[in-house]
């Protein structure tokens, strides 16, 4: 942290700086961006904007509803999967349609184009590359400010609020076997000088790992002792701006790990950098190494392996899967002894990286730091993990920082509202002790939270926070006249002696033949219908899901002051009072998710909040 700036620094001047243009990043300088801000994005490396590090694919269970949710809200995600796709399918089809998730194979090179591509175009964003390497702070009486960044090469850029985006690049090494190297991602450094400003200005960091596989060359696969697996015959976008998905779908393949592959691995566990000792760091419990699997699945004689290509101008494939950090001769010997893999050759070895991150539980919902004032954090910094997850909060710190910058209030979204709400809630308010990534069971109201209605929950507050522009607004109007229409057609017909509306309530009816005894029914699409038919199908569920949630915003409606003295509320308990004065909540519903606090504490506190007695500590001096 500098308080002084060099003395012989150019000065540049933003609203708004972003540091880092991975998915957080980009996502963030377009949102702060439409919001009205003047954006300066800055980031180490220009050809490597928006780059996957590792999985060629957006989407999936839970993380392709997030996709939606951000497409709603006008962000860069789904289109640009969209433009570059090669292979979509919707997962869990068979199941509900809370469990509908949108997947897709990405080319690589070509998503990273569009994602570059449209931030060059973006109106009130410069993309520039610097290297950052300190954070410009002021401290007045105590109190801690963001005036700017400073880079390698003493430039400096002044702005009222700084995003940090920076990945799994802060003291970042990577690990293949006993080879240690410097660097975030294969091929690039190491982001230094971020981490100790962040400590001196009172943060606290730890570590996390993660992993990723190697990659190897089609030409030498065997595809024939393989399973074809093809996308799906009718694609689906992500974008509610699209409707088709025009492009040739490319097949993926599957194969499987064998006993001897295991075997190799329980032989060579001594030289894998998380058993020797080498790697102490937490890594994603749910997204294991090979190594992982084979010890704590030692039951299990095979793992599926998927054989995902990288895009459709080039031959590398991803072996999705086998994300391992052993040596190199032992990953050479461990592929070859995979059906369809025995000559096949290494492109890319696989490898684990090391990073720090901030606990999240240092960020207020809006995530702005508690430390420091216009200091926004978003992505993997938060001990996040996944594209998806990064790209959601970067949207939403990018839209926070600029509102920071014009005075006004964060937009803040609410668990009922959005994966994004559950999201940066469980962030906020629990904080991490693994890399966190999506499910659909952490939203309790997950059956409202569907990836076919993204649009109808958070279009229109998008629109009122400057997020979304009027076309996709108009869209959204169009799509809920005809839902409202395709309702009222069924209220006043009658099949079978019930209305239609009843008759469609029934598991056993489908919307095609609702249209044959109702024909007007057929001059709705399919969105619109599918609309109709959650809408009447799960009408009981919602309501009774309403109550609670009614509950949650009555007490969302306590606010509790930043200064609050949790030392001064008689009879609560002593664990209760850190807990409460490390997170800081800003409401009693925030206050009753932090893990430990009882309905009793809460009691305590709401009693105390509404005795109108002051428990405000004064600022410190
Ligand atoms: C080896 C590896 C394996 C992974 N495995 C998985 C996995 O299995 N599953 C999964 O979901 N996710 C995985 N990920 C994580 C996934 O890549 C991230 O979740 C996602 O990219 C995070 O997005 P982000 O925007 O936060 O950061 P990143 O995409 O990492 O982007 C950070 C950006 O900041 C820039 N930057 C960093 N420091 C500075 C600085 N000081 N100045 C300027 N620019 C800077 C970088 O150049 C980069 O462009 C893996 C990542 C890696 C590296």
């Amino acid at each position: 942290m500098t308080q002084q700036t060099p003395h012989d620094a150019i000065f540049y001047d933003y609203d708004v700086v972003i540091v880092g243009a991975g998915h957080a990043g980009t996502e963030a300088a377009a949102a702060a961006a439409r919001v009205g801000a003047h954006v300066a994005l800055l980031t180490g490396n220009l050809d490597t904007v928006g780059q996957m590090s590792c999985n060629p694919a957006i989407g999936g269970v839970a993380k392709g509803q997030i996709v939606r949710e951000i497409d709603a809200l006008g962000g860069l995600m789904g289109q640009a999967i969209d433009a570059s796709g090669i292979q979509f399918r919707l997962l869990n089809r068979r199941k509900g349609p809370a469990m509908h998730s949108p997947r897709a194979q990405a080319d690589k090179r070509a998503y990273q184009q569009y994602i570059k591509q449209a931030i060059e175009e973006h109106a009130g964003v410069h993309l520039i590359q610097e290297q950052v390497e300190d954070l410009w702070v002021e401290d007045v009486n105590g109190v801690k400010r963001i005036r700017g960044v400073c880079t390698r090469g003493n430039a400096c850029y002044r702005a009222k609020a700084v995003v940090l985006t920076t990945g799994t690049f802060l003291q970042a090494i990577m690990h293949t076997g006993e080879a240690k190297t410097d660097g975030g991602r294969a091929g690039e450094g190491t982001s230094r000088g971020i981490s100790g400003a962040l400590l001196r200005c009172g943060f606290q960091i730890s570590r996390f790992k993660t992993g990723t596989p190697p990659r190897l060359n089609a030409h030498s696969i065997d595809f024939s002792s393989t399973e074809e697996q093809p996308g799906d015959p009718d694609p689906q976008p992500f974008s509610y701006l699209n409707t088709t998905i025009g492009t040739e779908q490319l097949p993926c393949f599957i194969t499987y790990t064998t006993p001897a592959v295991h075997e190799l691995i329980h032989a060579n566990l001594h030289r894998a950098p998380m058993y020797s000792g080498q790697i102490n760091s937490t890594g994603p419990r749910y997204c294991p190494s090979i190594e992982d699997k084979v010890v704590r699945f030692a039951d299990k004689d095979r793992h599926q392996l998927f054989l995902e290509p990288e895009g459709r101008n080039t031959r590398e494939i991803y072996v999705n899967g086998i994300s391992t950090s052993l040596p190199r001769d032992v990953q050479d010997q461990m592929i070859r002894m995979v059906p369809g893999l025995e000559n096949a050759q290494i492109m890319r070895y696989g490898y684990a990286v090391e990073y720090d991150y901030c606990p999240p539980d240092q960020l207020l919902p809006s995530l702005q730091s508690k430390q420091v004032q216009g200091l926004f954090l978003a992505g993997q910094i938060n001990g996040t993990t996944g594209y998806e997850e990064a790209g959601c909060q970067g949207l939403i710190a990018g839209a926070n920082a600029s509102r920071f910058s014009q005075g006004v209030e964060p937009m803040v979204l609410s668990r009922d509202s959005s994966y994004i709400g559950v999201l940066i809630d469980d962030l906020v308010t629990r904080g991490v002790d693994e890399p966190y990534r999506m499910f659909t069971s952490r939203a309790e109201y997950r059956l409202s939270l569907r990836q076919d209605n993204a649009d109808r929950r958070l279009t229109r507050m998008g629109h009122a926070m400057g997020l979304v522009d009027a076309h996709r607004l108009k869209l959204l109007e169009t799509k809920e006249a005809s839902i409202a229409a395709a309702m009222a057609m069924l209220e006043s017909s009658r099949v079978d002696s019930v209305n239609g509306i009843k008759h469609l309530r029934r598991a056993e009816t489908t919307w095609d033949e609702m249209c044959d005894r109702i024909p007007q029914l057929g001059q709705f699409d399919r969105q619109v219908a599918d609309q109709v038919v959650w809408d009447v199908r799960y009408e009981g569920y919602i309501s009774r899901q309403q109550l609670q949630i009614d509950r949650q915003h009555r007490m969302a409606r306590k606010k509790i002051p930043s200064t609050f003295d949790y030392q001064r509320i008689a009879g609560m308990r002593i664990e209760a009072r850190q807990k409460l004065t490390r997170i800081r909540p800003i409401d009693l519903d925030q206050a009753g998710r932090i893990s430990g606090i009882t309905p009793a504490d809460i009691a305590l506190l709401l009693a105390y909040l509404e005795s109108g007695k002051t428990a405000v500590s004064e600022p410190d001096s």
